[in-house]
């Protein structure tokens, strides 16, 4: 018998997800963002779940050889763009589009001779502040490009810092986009603005579903994994779980007050109480900040976490599910339990989970409920 723990990766939500994502940009085309293993699912299975997309993003040129070996014949994006000259060649013989964001990149483009002409995103810093051409450089930026032989397309890009409110007193996305109408204004090429956050708000920011939030490309990445970027839950936006993660009870202990639990004895029990022991730990991508009163369920039942995650396993309290018992099921997050509830009580985000999932888990295919 296998340890328990296992994640299952519903491919079909995947591809419900990405419907779904046209439906909220109907007039846009969508680079699905595969990055990091797929958000944690597995570059393959993302490739398959999102068999439909119009390209896939992600940002090792390692990867995107591995998505052209697969079989993926659309077009790939590396949203860093390259990190050596030595990787240039390579954009024009696998057909990789590259972002561009600074001078350094520009120059290797202008050193290879390129045999085949390709295709780049030229980023512009739009408050964000990491990489990309200020407004004011962005011209500049892109007639050094256009000299460039070989070049082919250039798409205008930008980034948005924060998408996932609709008015971030700091920086809001109508901010970010006035800035990067002014330094793309007149500039061929087609242009591609928005992540989830951005595909998710343009018509409750701009009143229509095809406007400049979804020219020409967008691209989603958590969306298409059933989490939100913001605070709304993605079952709002009739967004799926595709990976749930699900354990069970391996131990059970019987407390009595003033029994504490676990390393550092951070929980104490207030009366008597019975206590289940969950094989999932933060060795496997749980994270181990999780505290007290982070949602589990345990036979459907709704519980939480007590006591210290650790390396292999976590504490949970069984008071709510007086049948539970040694192989009791444990969903962890995913289908049943948003996993953005558990980042929430965890304090952090559903990417994190997602991304931080451990190796050694075990990941089948299935269909929601399917275990
Ligand atoms: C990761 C990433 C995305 C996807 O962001 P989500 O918030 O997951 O939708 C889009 N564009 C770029 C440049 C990215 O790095």
């Amino acid at each position: 018998m296998p340890r328990p723990l296992h994640a299952t990766i519903h491919l079909d939500a995947m591809q419900r997800n990405l419907v779904r994502a046209r439906t909220f940009a109907p007039a846009a085309r969508i680079w699905a963002v595969v990055k990091a293993n797929a958000y944690g699912h597995g570059l393959e299975r993302g490739m398959r779940g999102f068999v439909q997309a119009d390209g896939l993003a992600l940002i090792e040129t390692e990867n995107a050889l591995r998505l052209r070996e697969l079989g993926w014949v659309k077009p790939i994006l590396l949203l860093e763009g390259i990190f050596d000259a030595s990787d240039v060649p390579l954009l024009a013989e696998y057909n990789i589009n590259s972002t561009v964001h600074c001078l350094e990149q520009i120059k290797m483009l202008e050193y290879t001779q390129l045999y085949r002409p390709i295709d780049v995103q030229l980023k512009m810093n739009t408050g964000m502040n990491r990489l990309g051409f200020r407004p004011d450089e962005f011209r500049t930026a892109y007639a050094r490009l256009r000299a460039i032989r070989g070049i082919r397309h250039i798409t205008l890009m930008t980034h948005f810092a924060n998408a996932d409110e609709l008015e971030h007193p700091r920086l809001s996305i109508g901010e970010q986009v006035r800035r990067f109408r002014q330094g793309a204004d007149g500039l061929p090429g087609e242009r591609s603005l928005s992540n989830s956050g951005g595909v998710l708000h343009q018509a409750a920011l701009f009143g229509d579903e095809a406007g400049e939030l979804h020219n020409d490309w967008v691209r989603p990445g958590i969306m298409l994994y059933g989490g939100t970027p913001g605070a709304r839950p993605a079952a709002d936006f009739g967004l799926l779980p595709t990976m749930t993660l699900k354990s069970e009870i391996i131990g059970i202990q019987e407390l009595e007050a003033g029994d504490s639990v676990g390393y550092g004895s951070r929980f104490q029990a207030p009366g008597p109480m019975t206590v289940g022991v969950v094989a999932c730990g933060y060795a496997d991508g749980y994270p181990r900040h999780a505290g007290h009163g982070t949602p589990v369920l345990v036979d459907g039942v709704r519980t939480s976490l007590v006591g210290r995650v650790s390396m292999d396993m976590m504490t949970v309290d069984l008071s709510p599910v007086p049948n539970a018992r040694v192989g009791s099921k444990v969903t962890l997050w995913g289908d049943g339990l948003p996993i953005d509830e558990v980042a929430q009580a965890a304090g952090t985000i559903g990417y994190e989970l997602m991304c931080a999932l451990a190796p050694r888990v075990r990941v089948a295919e299935g269909r929601v409920d399917s275990d």
